[in-house]
């Protein structure tokens, strides 16, 4: 039996009760003496020693606010500072409730109203205040967070309940707050980073919920919970955690159930928040408020996720083909492909990767699914190679993520060379942004790319915030225009320009120009016009499934011969 269920078990506990008023201070005693030690101060002085000199054998503190030689709100400020008095509950006596609010935020837990009317009331809620917070040191000895020393899942909910029963007036909110990507954390910084990351969350978290009133907990990995009082703006919590982090490698998603209903299941709201976290996706948007709508969502990508292995084995996800056409000779030719991927989902369809790719990025999953379209991607080239004698040269997309995986160029590699396709024919899409985030894995990772003979494509420029570093800084050879500039060409004649600007330093440069997104024969004109080389867009073709790709190169090829 640990040290503190023998105790409870065996021993009366032992309560102190600070009043000055020897009768008031007698009626209790009178309460509590058959089941408990009592210890009596008169003062504030007295107290603050009894509970210096006793500290290890007092249960609970009834403390009166009127007192002399320091009051009750002086001792309980000095509780605020001291650690280890602070683990006591403290029950205010009170004959005035306007006072229970300043108590409140001293860290007070109840309180008795004198005169005292029904004593069973008052030696059971002592009890129970006695009860919670030995199931918090229970739970404290075997459970407790050693790490960053915040609460465990099991007393935060039973804290959550409290704190609505002591303060059912006061609005609160509970809030998610996790690490994203946190395994990927730990594996590419290692445990002890990680942990100085939890801890410096923890130690943000505490403050906050010290100014705001409220309690945290660390749940599990990445993950946090905050109950506290309801804040109208959660921007200056967000800014001043992100202030706090000052990493760059830590991202966080922040999912908010404000005014919580505190009639409602506590795991309920806890799964809300966490739910309201999960759907954000990307990493510029940092935090969410809870709507049913966001939840719906949540349960559909859960279902995704869940289903992924499944439909990977099933081979559920098709790669179709966006033709490309080079656009600078007398006739537009069929110079390449995009290898866009889809998932035909038995129950929901056809699913495009803007719902799920996100998703997969966020869980690792992206690795996995990349992988098999490196290898379908392959496959197909040869397969087309055998029908059409050439290989056509096909680009895959490189997801921001795969830039960590370590096995990246093995396992393109490996796909490729099984069907001996060459790696000049092997296009690889790298998105602006990922360099913004991961400038050096990317530059390393391009240049070795290269050297093995693979072609390095900038996909979505000028999307980003390192358009022109991007320019300078990584060995491309073909630029792909965002497909936001062709949106935007005919709102103001400045955007024509700057896709101008665009074409003109890729021949400057000798990089091949690609203008994705082209929807119009409007477009279509103004790039030729501009010297494009290449164009990929509804104009010529949507994303096409492998037999209707291979049909279009039939017609494209025949009419070329
Ligand atoms: P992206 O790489 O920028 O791909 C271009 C997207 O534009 C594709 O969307 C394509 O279908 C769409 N598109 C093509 N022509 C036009 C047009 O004329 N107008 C408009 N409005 N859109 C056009 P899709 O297939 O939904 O893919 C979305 C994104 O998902 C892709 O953006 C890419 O970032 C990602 N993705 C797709 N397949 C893969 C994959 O196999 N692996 C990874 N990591 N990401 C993929
Ligand atoms: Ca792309
Ligand atoms: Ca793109």
């Amino acid at each position: 039996m640990d040290k503190i269920r023998e105790r409870e078990v065996q021993s009366k506990r032992t309560l102190l009760i600070a009043d000055d008023d020897v009768i008031s201070g007698d009626i209790l005693s009178s309460f509590f003496e058959k089941e408990f030690n009592i210890l009596r101060a008169y003062s504030g002085k007295e107290t603050l020693k009894t509970l210096s000199t006793h500290l290890d054998i007092i249960d609970l503190v009834l403390l009166d606010i009127y007192m002399p030689d320091g009051d009750g709100f002086t001792i309980l400020k000095a509780r605020q500072e001291n650690k280890e008095i602070k683990k006591l509950p403290f029950i205010v006596i009170t004959g005035e409730a306007d006072i229970e609010r300043d108590c409140f935020y001293l860290g007070v837990n109840d309180f008795i109203r004198k005169p005292f009317s029904n004593p069973e009331i008052i030696v059971a809620r002592v009890k129970r205040m006695i009860e919670l917070y030995e199931d918090r040191s229970i739970i404290k000895e075997v459970k407790t967070d050693k790490l960053t020393n915040l609460y465990s899942i099991e007393f935060f909910k039973k804290f959550c309940i409290q704190f609505d029963e002591a303060k059912p007036d006061i609005s609160k909110d509970m809030v998610s707050i996790n690490i994203t990507r946190f395994r990927l954390l730990n594996e590419l910084y290692g445990k002890n980073y990680s942990d100085e990351v939890l801890k410096n969350i923890a130690k943000f978290l505490e403050h906050f919920v010290d100014k705001v009133k409220g309690f945290a907990s660390h749940t599990s990995g990445g993950d946090f919970l905050v109950y506290c009082t309801h804040q109208d703006d959660y921007q200056s919590f967000v800014n001043d955690l992100l202030n706090h982090l000052e990493s760059s490698s830590v991202h966080l998603h922040i999912g908010i159930c404000p005014n919580v209903d505190p009639l409602l299941d506590k795991d309920l709201v806890i799964g809300r928040a966490h739910n309201v976290a999960n759907s954000i996706q990307g990493d510029s948007t940092i935090y969410a408020i809870y709507d049913s709508k966001v939840e719906e969502k949540v349960f559909f990508e859960e279902e995704l996720i869940n289903s992924f292995k499944n439909s990977l084995k099933n081979r559920e996800f098709k790669v179709f083909y966006q033709p490309k056409y080079n656009i600078q000779g007398d006739k537009n030719r069929l110079s390449s492909a995009e290898a866009l991927i889809r998932w035909v989902h038995p129950k929901h369809g056809m699913i495009s990767p803007g719902v799920f790719i996100p998703l997969f990025e966020e869980n690792g999953f992206i690795q996995q699914l990349d992988a098999y379209v490196f290898e379908e991607v392959a496959r197909q080239q040869a397969e087309w190679k055998e029908k059409f004698g050439i290989y056509l040269p096909v680009s895959v997309n490189v997801s921001r993520v795969d830039i960590h995986n370590p096995n990246l160029e093995k396992e393109i590699l490996e796909a490729v060379d099984k069907v001996h396709v060459p790696h000049d024919k092997y296009y690889l899409e790298i998105t602006e942004s990922a360099y913004s985030q991961d400038k050096q894995e990317v530059i390393s990772l391009v240049t070795s790319l290269k050297e093995k003979g693979f072609l390095i494509e900038i996909d979505d420029f000028g999307s980003g915030y390192s358009s022109l570093n991007v320019i300078s800084e990584l060995p491309f050879d073909v630029l792909k225009i965002d497909m936001v500039f062709m949106k935007k060409i005919d709102e103001h004649p400045m955007n024509r320009d700057i896709v101008k600007m665009i074409l003109a330093l890729c021949k400057k440069i000798g990089a091949t120009s690609v203008a994705e997104g082209v929807e119009t024969v409007e477009h279509y004109k103004f790039l030729k016009e501009c010297g494009c080389d290449v164009i990929q867009g509804y104009y010529f073709s949507k994303p096409l499934p492998e037999n209707e790709f291979t049909a279009l190169m039939e017609r494209e090829y025949q009419n070329g011969r």
